[in-house]
């Protein structure tokens, strides 16, 4: 139910795949979203829906990428996420490019490589 994607950069940094989404059973209260922590050099899962986002490795404060909106973005995207069907909010994670937390580059992408449930 969720997507698995690989992020990339031009640095070639060797990045472990992300498992983004959640499963069936738990997702109005779980999301894993894409969040780097800059300070680790490193991107992890974090769970969109907790209240304080911080790195799982130093505890520092992270930003998930991507957003959550009612305004479908015209833009392609890697990945969503419905995250209120009331209100029809999704979580939208842009197929573009972000900063790498490994070279500071405006170079980091998400290519997805699969599914898991
Ligand atoms: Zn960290
Ligand atoms: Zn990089």
């Amino acid at each position: 139910m969720g997507t698995m994607v690989q992020p990339k950069c031009k640095c070639n940094h060797e990045f472990q795949n992300l498992n983004l989404g959640g499963g069936m059973n738990n997702f109005m209260k779980s999301c894993s979203v894409p969040s780097p922590c800059f300070h680790c050099k490193d991107v992890f899962e974090l769970n969109i829906f907790n209240k304080r986002h911080l790195c799982p490795k130093c505890r520092r404060k992270s930003s998930p990428l991507g957003e959550i909106t009612t305004n479908p973005s015209p833009n392609p995207l890697v990945f969503e996420w419905g995250i209120n069907f009331e209100d029809s909010s999704t979580y939208e994670l842009e197929d573009k490019k972000y900063t790498c937390p490994v070279c500071m580059e405006e170079e980091l992408t998400f290519e997805e490589i699969g599914c898991w449930d």
